[in-house]
């Protein structure tokens, strides 16, 4: 009888292990990197045919730029946060991307910005949702998060604060692009008003950039993640996407992984994607690189939740999955870089 105990509990044990060797089949490391991070400029539709050389040239530029601008900052041993605020920083200054001053219009022209942070050390984190003259949003975000007992807020309230901590504001046409207004006329035009549009849609006559996010390890073993975006264009009624909603379009945990989305925003907050990622390695013992593909190439696709995530695990492990035809990406640990924008 002792036996058949004994033979059970280990039985038991070899099945707990099963998760590790998941995670090497995967081709995933178990010891930790140095540092790593990993962001992405959006996922969409835009083929490579619909893009002139210098038109790619710049966006592999402004993709290994921001790339090697945090992956200094964490070999100089900078924390994940200041990486991936200074990544997001960065990208929200490029037209190219539709967040900060490449921001995508509203039904009423304007531009509402959403962004989020999350440490995934002390599980604090912050958002601002549809600001109007914040040069910055991922700025505004991390001080919610610093300097504010609060989460996410929204609007004017939003605004103050960023004033009140000293925070770059702009005039709201600082964000015009006449490239982001061509594609609101034209969703106006096509769908009487009434469509949205993810801000990378194939359409032969727009640019197509998109949503930025980060997420970064640093040297002591801390993720933090953040998202920046104009949301869709021609959103109305204060609509705002999953990228400011914590669980939704960002979230960190030092003890699964830290995540960032990109995609029609309505989708990631009704399948709590960031924070699903999180819950199916915490509870389903998945890894990274499973439970990003279950989400990404199998629940979201399913439902016709169009985008992607990029993410890294506590080792420093990356998964960029996407269900659209492109996404912008980078990823950079010591031993691996990757910049791409299609498979
Ligand atoms: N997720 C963003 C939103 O729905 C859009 C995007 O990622 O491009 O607002």
């Amino acid at each position: 009888m002792k036996n058949i105990l004994i033979y059970i509990m280990l039985l038991m044990l070899f099945n707990a292990c099963s998760t590790d060797e998941k995670v090497v089949e995967n081709n995933n490391t178990m010891q930790k990197k140095d540092y790593a991070i990993v962001l992405h400029g959006g996922a969409g539709y835009v083929s490579a045919d619909n893009l002139s050389q210098e038109q790619k040239d710049e966006y592999f530029n402004a993709l290994n730029t921001a790339i090697s601008l945090g992956e200094n900052l964490l070999k100089e041993g900078k924390s994940a946060g200041d990486a991936v605020e200074e990544v997001i920083a960065y990208l929200e200054n490029q037209p190219m991307f539709n967040a900060g001053i490449g921001a995508v219009f509203t039904h009423d022209g304007k531009n509402e910005l959403d962004a989020s942070f999350m440490d995934g050390n002390t599980m604090n984190a912050g958002a601002v949702g549809g600001v109007t003259i914040v040069k910055n949003p991922i700025k505004a975000a991390r001080a919610v998060m610093d300097k504010s007992p609060h989460v996410l807020l929204t609007g004017k309230g939003a605004e103050t604060f960023s004033i009140e901590q000293g925070l770059d504001t702009v005039n709201n046409k600082y964000f015009f692009n006449q490239d982001r207004w061509n594609s609101l006329q034209r969703i106006l035009d096509e769908e009487a008003g009434q469509g949205m549009e993810l801000d990378h849609t194939e359409h032969p006559s727009d640019k197509k950039f998109g949503t930025v996010g980060c997420v970064a390890l640093d040297k002591n073993g801390n993720l933090a993640a953040g998202t920046s975006t104009g949301g869709m264009t021609n959103k109305k009624w204060g609509r705002i996407g999953d990228s400011p909603i914590i669980g939704a379009g960002t979230y960190a945990d030092n003890t699964t992984c830290g995540v960032s989305c990109t995609g029609h925003g309505e989708y990631f907050i009704r399948y709590a994607v960031a924070y699903d990622l999180s819950a199916k390695m915490k509870y389903k013992g998945l890894s990274l690189n499973q439970a990003a593909d279950e989400i990404v190439m199998k629940e979201l696709k399913e439902v016709g939740g169009a985008g992607g995530l990029v993410a890294l695990d506590k080792y420093g492990n990356v998964a960029m999955p996407f269900n659209t035809g492109c996404m912008f990406r980078a990823y950079v640990c010591p031993d691996e870089r990757i910049v791409k924008i299609w498979e």
